[in-house]
């Protein structure tokens, strides 16, 4: 009998998988395998919120096999030891997974590929399972990856994606591959209280659902900060529950003005990607330094306390920092504003803003979220790198009637707009009686006069 082995990562779905169809062509049964990666933990990416989910979609995706005839294998330890343990175990002739694009991954998938084939087996790696369009398929003429978002995209939406694959009738798996438990999301502790719920069978109920009703309203909504009318399919995407090439699929086939705003989307995902393989060192270091000398722990530590606990005495900074906490997520505009007030009216190096990002999203992703904190901080794709966000103009704008700021923060509950966004220009009985705080910064000089008390000190 041949057995092949899928290892799945960030594609934790049966629908659309291009390595689990070659599998199941290449053999008589396979085993469906999940490494818990003790390097990712310990590189800190393992957090409460991105756990829970996870528990979520492993125990979805056991559900599936199980329906299929078959279940997941899940193991701990060294990735590349676990997968070669399986391979022996189930005499498996080949491997099959998806491609990954953060340097990280690279090594992995290298280090698997030397120990296999020093076993005599054999790794294939897919592309286009976890982004629309792989890294190096779009390219300008003079570079290995483009640098700006407007040119990527007219390529990029005029590549031939290949078509989605079925969903397999049959999963057989050989009974000598024993699994451990599966984890459990009751068991994991410090989730948001509000953690949507993860797995193959939810990300596609909502995929449907946005279908239906959202995506209709979605380019006249997706700046609207109350409206909350995206797809909140991010962390979908980033554990692989929805296949990104299905989606641009799905909302082709519907069309309309609402169908291509979000596939332009998805094209920024894609884009993200392509730099991040191209520039790994981008996860950490400026894509195109500035030269910052940002403000650090030690030297603005109580302003980042602030910012992360979301009492800055700025209306819409301390919704959006509250709803991060208790979602696990928060809306597109407002992940850009409060960036840009961290990083460019607080100056505070991007870094710390992107690890506090990471560490609470349940979509958090080294790719999307490194590289759109760049882009807020000016030293990554944007073409306008010393845009400053101003959150009362932009409030007023995005939180007209001040509907998101009294969702989340109730010490503003009886305050109307547009005093909402400035409480401090409340007349003074008023503005005493709000627990609110005043602001910690005057807009007006933020970075300037950060960057001058930090050339003075030096
Ligand atoms: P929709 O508006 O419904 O968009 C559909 C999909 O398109 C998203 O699910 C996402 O996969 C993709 N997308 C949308 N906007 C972007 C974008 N600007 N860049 C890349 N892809 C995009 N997204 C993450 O998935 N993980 C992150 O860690 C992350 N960190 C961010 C940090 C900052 C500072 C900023 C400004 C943005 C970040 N984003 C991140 C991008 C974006 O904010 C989220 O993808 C989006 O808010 C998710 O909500 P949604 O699924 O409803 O989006």
């Amino acid at each position: 009998m041949h057995v092949s082995v899928v290892l799945f990562t960030s594609d934790l779905r049966l629908h659309d998988h291009p390595p689990l169809r070659a599998a199941l062509e290449a053999a008589d049964a396979v085993v469906p395998l999940f490494v818990r990666d003790r390097a990712v933990e310990a590189a800190g990416f393992v957090t409460p919120n991105r756990s829970a989910f996870l528990a979520d979609c492993l125990a979805d995706l056991d559900a599936s096999l199980r329906e299929r005839g078959g279940r997941l294998v899940v193991r701990s330890g060294d990735l590349v030891e676990q997968v070669c343990r399986a391979v022996a175990e189930a005499d498996a002739d080949e491997v099959h997974m998806a491609a990954a694009h953060s340097a990280f991954a690279t090594r992995r998938e290298e280090r698997l590929r030397r120990a296999l084939e020093s076993d005599g087996r054999r790794l294939f790696v897919h592309d286009a399972v976890t982004v629309a369009v792989p890294p190096g398929e779009v390219t300008p003429s003079s570079s290995d990856h483009f640098a700006v978002f407007t040119p990527y995209y007219r390529q990029w939406a005029r590549f031939r994606l290949r078509t989605a694959v079925t969903a397999p009738r049959r999963v057989p798996v050989p009974d000598q591959v024993t699994s451990e438990p599966l984890p459990a999301r009751a068991d994991v502790t410090g989730v948001s209280p509000a953690l949507p719920p993860g797995g193959e069978s939810e990300g596609r109920r909502r995929m449907a659902a946005y279908w239906r009703h959202g995506l209709d309203t979605y380019e006249d909504l997706r700046d609207d900060l109350a409206a909350d009318a995206t797809s909140r399919l991010s962390a979908h995407l980033h554990f692989g529950t929805l296949s990104p090439v299905q989606l641009v699929h799905g909302a082709r086939r519907r069309g309309g003005a609402g169908a291509e705003a979000l596939v332009r989307q998805l094209a920024w995902r894609d884009f993200h990607r392509q730099v991040l393989a191209a520039r790994p060192q981008s996860a950490h270091a400026d894509y195109r330094t500035k030269r910052d000398r940002w403000r650090t722990e030690r030297t603005a530590r109580d302003d980042i306390e602030a910012w992360r606990e979301g009492r800055t005495g700025y209306p819409v900074i301390d919704a959006a920092m509250r709803q991060l906490r208790h979602e696990g997520w928060m809306h597109n505009r407002a992940r850009l504003l409060t960036a840009s007030f961290l990083a460019k009216t607080l100056y505070v190096d991007w870094r710390i803003g992107a690890a506090h990002f990471l560490h609470w999203l349940v979509d958090g992703d080294i790719a999307n979220n490194q590289l759109n904190w760049q882009w807020t901080a000016g030293t990554g794709t944007d073409t306008r790198p010393n845009r400053v966000l101003n959150p009362v103009i932009q409030a007023k704008i995005y939180d007209r009637d001040g509907t998101y700021v009294r969702r989340w923060v109730p010490e503003l509950k009886g305050v109307d707009a547009p005093a909402v966004h400035e409480p401090w220009r409340l007349p003074g009985e008023s503005r005493a009686a709000l627990d609110y705080p005043d602001p910690i910064v005057d807009l007006s000089e933020g970075r300037e006069r950060f960057s001058r008390a930090r050339d003075r000190q030096e």
